[in-house]
Formats: structure tokens, C-alpha cells, sequence
């Protein structure tokens, strides 16, 4: 990128000193921290509660050695990478965390909670994973309302149904603005570089509608004036890419980098670290904000859940959006759940779009950099 960056101190980097600043204040003010796993944690009641949600998923390579001392090597580098931290203890939003929000979504994933329920108090909440049931929206509203009484006796903290109601109605005003920012990565050409998103994800999760306004309406001015300049990040022909699939983040995100060795721009990361969390809103006004949080929380469209086609609804919507040229699958190995669903999302993505579709499967380590340059390579070949 030769533009101006869009934040102060431009791109971040990983894990984002910009997050680590953000949790470092509140733990200052005295705020607690929560940690959290997954994109269906519900973060506006931990927030109507005034606790600091901390996403403790981990994207390097470095303590994935020490995880493979007591998990098996054969899992994915997410769930190992998550744990290495934690025994090496070089994680600062974990040593932050007072506690721990877990979910039952994949087994690798749900293992590891009971690992960690040793060292820190978890709590593990039952995602149902037949989303379509009306039982699942049942049970999944008891597992908030169990969440919430745990952290209320955790921190003798209290929220009411109107302070939860302001949450979720702040939140959605949060996710309107952020879905602002996406916007100028849909534009053709696109002038909102991955990393600038990633930095907005990555900053607008954890932090309130009151913390983020500022900052995205700056940026949302400065991106008005990109689009007057042309100061675009990528030239008008290069392939637009859709990445779907597992999070990514760190050293997994040398799948970006790929795609942008050999000329193509990335205009949707969508995966629980990039678009998805932002996606739907909640229902206001309903008289029961915590059935709202679970009808929307359930929304969320994982590989764990079956079936799982809210997915492929989301896809369209997406490739109708961001223009995408390909769709790019991204699976971690050992991911059972994004591996196989990989079938479907691929036939949906080129019977129903007419797009090129790939899968890769990989890590987090960088021996197949070559490998992947030359199968993105050909991939836009179909495009020329
Ligand atoms: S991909 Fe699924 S399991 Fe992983 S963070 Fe997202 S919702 Fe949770
Ligand atoms: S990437 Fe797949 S296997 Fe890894 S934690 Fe997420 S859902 Fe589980």
C-alpha cells in the first residue's frame, strides 16, 4: 500500500497492539477481562454486565511446540496454538482473563476447555448445533441465562433486561457503522486493504458502539476521501478474492499475503475473525433482549453446525456485495467440520455463481507458500 494509512499508526500487526492497548486500559480502570473462544460468545451481555471481552484464539506458529507436548500433533493449529500460549504463559489476553467463556462447538476445541478449566475458571456454555430446531433457540437462551449467572457470581455484578436491551441495541449501531467501513471494500476497485479491515474486526469486537463511534466515523471520512482521490489498493484488474473458511489470523494470514504476490486483492475475509461477527443484527425492542441475542447468535453460520446452510445464504449474500472474482476456502488441517463442508460451499459457490472455487488446507507454518503462489496463480488464470 504507497496511501496514507487509514489509522494513526497504520497496520497493527498481530497479535494487534491496537487490542492489547484497548484491554490495557480497561485493566487499569479495574474493569475485568473476560476471555472468550468463539464467535457465538455472547459479548453484549458480558458488556451490559461492564466486563471487557478478550478473544483468546491464537494464530502462531511459535507455541504450537509446547502445545504438542500434551495435545496431539494431529489437530488443528488453532486449538494448538491457542493452548501452547496458555502453558508457556506468553499470552497477555489470556493473563488478563479473569475467567473463561467456552462453547461446545468443535471436539478439538471443546477438549482443550476442559484442559484450561484447570488453571482458570471456565465457563462452557451447550451450543446446540442443529440451528434449525426451535428447541435449539430454546436451549441456547438458557445457556445465556446460565452465562449470566455465572458472571454475575463471579464479579457480583448485576444487568437487568433494559441494560441488556442497551447493549444489543448499542452493538447493533456498532455493526451498522463497521458494516460502513465494508463497504468501500466492496467498491470496484476497492480502496479498504484486508489489513485495515482486520484492524476494524479486530478493535470493534471487544469494544462498546461509545468507544468505536469516533474512530469509525474518522475512518469512514477518510475512505470518502480515498474514493474522491482514487487512491485505490489494488489496480481496477486485479482478481477480487472472497476468502471463506476457518478464522484466520497471524501467521495463517500468509494466505493474504499470497493472493497479493500474485496480483489479486482481498475484498471479503469472511470467517469469524473478519465480516461474519459484524453480519446480522439483533432484533429490538422484543421485550426479551436475551431470546434476541440467542435467535442472532444462532445465525452464525459454523461448519459445527448441521445442517449448516445459513452458510451458503451468507455466501451470496457476500459474493452479491463484494463482486468477488473466485472464492477461496480456507480450511486448517485437522478441521473436520470446515474440511468437508468444503464440498458443499464449493459446488454452491460454482453452480450457483458460475465462480472458480478453491480449497486450501493448510497451517500455520509457511512450507507451502510456493505451493499455494502456484495454485492461486492458475486459479486467476481462469479469470483472464
Ligand atoms: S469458526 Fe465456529 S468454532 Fe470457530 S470461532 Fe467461529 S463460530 Fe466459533
Ligand atoms: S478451525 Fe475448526 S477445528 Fe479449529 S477450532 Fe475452529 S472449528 Fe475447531
Amino acid at each position: 500500500m504507497d496511501i496514507p494509512p487509514l489509522m494513526k499508526d497504520g497496520y497493527a500487526g498481530e497479535p494487534s497492539k491496537r487490542v492489547l492497548n484497548y484491554m490495557q486500559g480497561h485493566k487499569q480502570k479495574g474493569d475485568p477481562i473476560v476471555g472468550i473462544y468463539c464467535g457465538y460468545a455472547p459479548i453484549e451481555l458480558i458488556q451490559a454486565l461492564g466486563l471487557v471481552p478478550a478473544v483468546l484464539c491464537a494464530f502462531s506458529r511459535v507455541p504450537i511446540a509446547a502445545a504438542e507436548t500434551v495435545l496431539p500433533a494431529n489437530l488443528c493449529p488453532l486449538i494448538k496454538s491457542s493452548y501452547g500460549f496458555i502453558i508457556e504463559g506468553t499470552c497477555p489476553f489470556y493473563a488478563m482473563s479473569q475467567a473463561v467463556i467456552a462453547e461446545t462447538t468443535c471436539d478439538g476445541k471443546k477438549k482443550m476447555f476442559e484442559l484450561i478449566a484447570e488453571i482458570k475458571p471456565t465457563h462452557v456454555m451447550d451450543l446446540p448445533q442443529m440451528p434449525d430446531q426451535q428447541e435449539a433457540q430454546r436451549h441456547w437462551k438458557q445457556m445465556i441465562l446460565e452465562l449470566q449467572g455465572f458472571l454475575e457470581k463471579s464479579f457480583d455484578r448485576h444487568a437487568d433486561s433494559g441494560q441488556i436491551e442497551a447493549a444489543l441495541q448499542a452493538s447493533n449501531r456498532k455493526n451498522v457503522l463497521v458494516q460502513k467501513i465494508f463497504d468501500y471494500a466492496a467498491l470496484t476497485p476497492s480502496v479498504l486493504h484486508w489489513k485495515e479491515m482486520y484492524d476494524v474486526c479486530f478493535l470493534a469486537l471487544p469494544s462498546t458502539y461509545e468507544e468505536m463511534r469516533p474512530i469509525l466515523e474518522d475512518l469512514l471520512q477518510k475512505l470518502e476521501r480515498r474514493v474522491q482521490e482514487g487512491a485505490y489498493v489494488a489496480p481496477a484488474v486485479a482478481p477480487r478474492v472472497l476468502v471463506t473458511g476457518c478464522p484466520i489470523g497471524g501467521d495463517a494470514t500468509k494466505i493474504f499475503n499470497v493472493i497479493e504476490a500474485v496480483g489479486g486483492v482481498v475484498v471479503a475475509p469472511d470467517s469469524c475473525t473478519g465480516l461474519k461477527p459484524f453480519m446480522n443484527l439483533f432484533a429490538e425492542n422484543t421485550g426479551d433482549p436475551v431470546g434476541a441475542l440467542a435467535a442472532r447468535y444462532l445465525k452464525l453460520p459454523c461448519a459445527c453446525m448441521t445442517p449448516n446452510d445459513g452458510r451458503l445464504s451468507h455466501l451470496t449474500a457476500l459474493i452479491e456485495r463484494f463482486k468477488p472474482d473466485v472464492v477461496i476456502d480456507f480450511v486448517l488441517q485437522a478441521c473436520h467440520g470446515y474440511n468437508v463442508e468444503s464440498y458443499k460451499v464449493g459446488k454452491h459457490v460454482q453452480e450457483n455463481h458460475g465462480m472458480p472455487f478453491m480449497k486450501v488446507e493448510t497451517d500455520y507454518s509457511d512450507g507451502d507458500t510456493e505451493q499455494l503462489k502456484t495454485r492461486i496463480e492458475a486459479l486467476f488464470e481462469r479469470i483472464r
